[in-house]
C-alpha cells in the first residue's frame, strides 16, 4: 500500500501517520522528520532546510525531491510506504510521477483555522522519536516527559505563532493546486492515477484513526481481492 497523507499543519497527520505505519507495516515517511534529524546531525541539508523552517516557510523543491527520491528506494518500502508531509508543491508531485514513484492513495485532511492553531500551539515533542504529544489532547504521562524514554519534551520554533500562523498560510497556498493536480490525473484516466480523499480531522485522535482505517482496510481488501 502507496500512501500520501496531506494536511495542513496541525491537523493531526503525523499522530496518524503512526497508526497507519504500525497497523500496515509500512514506513512512514516524514520530509518533516527527516528535515529536523538534518538539522539535529549539522549536516549540509540541515543547514540549508532550517532557516526555511524556522520561518515557517517550504525548503527548495529541489532538496526534498531528492531527499524522497533516495528514501523510497531503500529496501523498507519494497511493500509500500506512507507519505507524510510530501508532496506539499504541484512540482514535487510531478518529480514524483517523472521518477516512477507510484502512489495508490491520497488521503486528505481538513479542519478549521483556529483547531489548527490550537493544536500546533499545544504540541509537544520528543525531538529523537518524532513522537508528539499535545499539553491537552494527549498530554504525556509524566509532564514534559516522553513516554517511552522519559528524555524532555520539547516545543517545535515553528508551531510558535508567527511561524505556525505563516504555515498555514503556506499550506493555503499550495494545497488547492495540488488537490487539483491530482483531480486532473483522474480525470484523465490513467491507470496509475491515485484515489484522492478529503477527510475532516475533527474529533478526537482515536475517532479519526478509527475512521482511517476503516477507508484503508477498505481498499485493501479491493486491492487484494
Ligand atoms: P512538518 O513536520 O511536515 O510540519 O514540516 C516541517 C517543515 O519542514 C515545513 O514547515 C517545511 O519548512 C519543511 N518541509 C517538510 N516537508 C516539506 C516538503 N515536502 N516540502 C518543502 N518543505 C517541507
Amino acid at each position: 500500500m502507496r500512501i500520501i497523507l496531506l494536511g495542513p499543519p496541525g491537523v493531526g497527520k503525523g499522530t496518524q501517520a503512526r497508526f497507519i505505519a504500525q497497523r500496515y507495516g509500512i514506513p512512514q515517511i516524514s520530509t518533516g522528520d527527516m528535515l529536523r534529524a538534518a538539522v539535529r546531525a549539522g549536516s549540509a541539508i540541515g543547514l540549508e532546510a532550517r532557516r526555511y523552517m524556522d520561518a515557517g516557510a517550504l525548503v527548495p523543491d529541489g532538496v526534498i525531491i531528492e531527499l524522497v527520491r533516495d528514501r523510497v528506494r531503500e529496501p523498507d518500502c519494497g511493500a509500500g510506504f506512507l507519505l507524510d508531509g510530501f508532496p506539499r508543491t504541484v512540482p514535487q508531485a510531478q518529480a514524483m510521477a517523472a521518477a516512477a514513484i507510484r502512489v495508490d492513495l491520497v488521503v486528505e485532511f481538513w479542519l478549521a483555522r483556529e483547531e489548527l492553531l490550537e493544536r500546533s500551539s499545544g504540541r509537544l515533542v520528543h525531538p529523537a522519536s518524532g513522537r508528539t504529544y499535545h499539553v491537552r489532547f494527549s498530554p504525556p504521562r509524566v509532564p514534559g516527559k516522553d513516554n517511552i524514554t522519559g528524555e524532555d519534551l520539547v516545543r517545535r520554533a515553528d508551531d510558535e505563532s508567527e511561524a505556525a500562523t505563516k504555515r498555514l498560510e503556506v499550506y493555503d497556498l499550495h494545497a488547492v493546486p495540488l488537490a487539483y493536480y491530482y483531480a486532473g490525473l483522474r480525470a484523465s484516466g490513467g491507470q496509475d492515477a491515485p484515489r484522492y480523499l478529503r477527510m475532516s480531522a475533527d474529533g478526537a485522535v482515536d475517532s479519526v484513526r478509527d475512521k482511517l482505517f476503516k477507508v484503508l482496510d477498505a481498499r485493501r481488501v479491493a486491492a487484494t481481492g
